[in-house]
């Protein structure tokens, strides 16, 4: 099909829930996307946060194919092979005591929320549990998910959402106090704000917001679907404020291109949570996902990936401080590793930006409030940084 008529049937068939950028992406390699015309883009978009290990990483491939020729699905009521890899190699990543794969980040919060209102259940034997979460937060767009994401925009026309939520203020700690009552069951936040526009939880913050969890008996629930996995230059982001949390999300990069997520939960929460029958999922965790998560936790242990990161992150921050000193509509420049966001003055468009680099052959993408987001592979080199920000250098004002 060509180009053009790709778009049309997609736009004729597909409901129109995305205003998709021009270009039909057809492969990649390395840290390069073609199109179907033959252009090529350096990749900083990576899927969203997805493509840790961009594209066909040497193993990568050759690990699922062997799962295909294996066995695909099974479903969760039989023990499978690569379940039991990931599930091992993700425990030990996280510090967690136990996990709980599913088929998308949306779907790791239900199973957080889920396991947290179950706890509190337990404890207490009643249901009227609140959890407090926070504005301005994303963690994906089935209800549950909806509903504790702290954004009146994306909820608005799908009220009533799920009852029992409360939103207190990011890095705000009066403001989560005054949202605790004797009904809270679990405080939810990004260690790192993604689609929020790239926020960093403060260090002094998080401290606090544990240590109230502590006193009262709350879960922390940190959701890392999306800063977790090496993205921040720690394979896990709350690794940088010497916090744990009691339920972890991961999702995105878990698998590196298959779609799969997970949440964990620590020894306290896993014993007086969900038990069986409390919660399943006919896909979530089967030996296609798992052998991309257990391939990956392979791959990023053989290969130094979180340590290399953190190295050309330093890199990126270094060059984009110099960006932001030479283009003055960059109102802040922040982050964490390799997911950074420049905020622009509303004057500049996002947008714009974004489709000046794409011209120029780079991906980059937006997060909200005029932020432009640079969430790369992490297998970047610094001549891939050099090349990105030379792009972006000409294409902001
Ligand atoms: C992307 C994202 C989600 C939702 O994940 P999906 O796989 O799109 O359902 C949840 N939380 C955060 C922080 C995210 O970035």
């Amino acid at each position: 099909m060509h180009t053009e008529t790709i778009k049309q049937v997609t736009e004729a068939n597909v409901l129109h829930t995305y205003n998709r950028y021009p270009m039909v992406l057809e492969s990649g390699q390395g840290v390069y996307l073609k199109d179907t015309d033959g252009k090529e883009y350096l990749d900083f978009a990576s899927g969203i946060a997805v493509f840790a290990l961009g594209y066909h990483f040497p193993g990568y491939d050759e690990a699922l194919k062997a799962q295909i020729d294996q066995v695909i699905h099974t479903s969760n009521l039989y023990y499978n092979v690569p379940l039991a890899a990931a599930s091992e190699k993700l425990i030990k990543a996280s510090g967690m005591a136990k996990v709980f794969f599913t088929n998308s980040g949306a779907e790791a919060i239900e199973g957080a929320v889920k396991a947290a209102r179950k706890y509190a259940y337990e404890r207490d034997g009643h249901t009227d549990h609140e959890i407090i979460a926070m504005n301005n937060s994303f963690h994906g767009r089935t209800v549950g998910a909806l509903s504790v994401t702290g954004n009146p925009h994306y909820q608005e026309a799908f009220k009533p959402l799920m009852g029992g939520v409360k939103f207190a203020d990011f890095n705000d700690i009066a403001s989560v106090k005054a949202a605790v009552t004797d009904k809270t069951c679990a405080i939810l936040m990004e260690t790192v704000q993604g689609e929020g526009g790239i926020h960093p939880a403060d260090p002094a913050f998080l401290k606090e917001v544990r240590a109230l969890c502590d006193e009262k008996d709350i879960l922390l629930i940190l959701d890392e679907i999306q800063c977790g996995m090496g993205r921040t230059g720690k394979m896990w982001a709350f690794e940088h404020y010497d916090v744990k949390p009691d339920i972890l999300t991961s999702a995105k990069a878990l698998g590196c291109g298959i779609p799969v997520g997970a949440f964990l939960l620590n020894e306290k929460t896993a014993a007086r949570s969900l038990k069986p029958g409390d919660h399943g999922t006919t896909y979530g965790g089967n030996p296609l996902a798992c052998a991309a998560v257990s391939v990956v936790q392979d791959l990023f242990a053989a290969h130094d990936i979180v340590a290399k990161a953190a190295e050309v992150a330093a890199y990126l921050a270094e060059k984009l401080d110099g960006l932001a000193k030479v283009h003055s509509c960059i109102l802040e420049h922040r982050g964490l590793g390799l997911m950074r966001g420049l905020a622009l003055e509303n004057e500049v468009a996002v947008a714009d930006v974004i489709a000046k680099a794409q011209a120029a052959g780079l991906l980059v993408i937006s997060a909200g409030g005029n932020v432009l987001r640079l969430v790369p592979p992490l297998v970047i080199t610094t001549e891939d940084v050099d090349k990105a920000v030379a792009i972006l250098d000409k294409c902001l004002p």
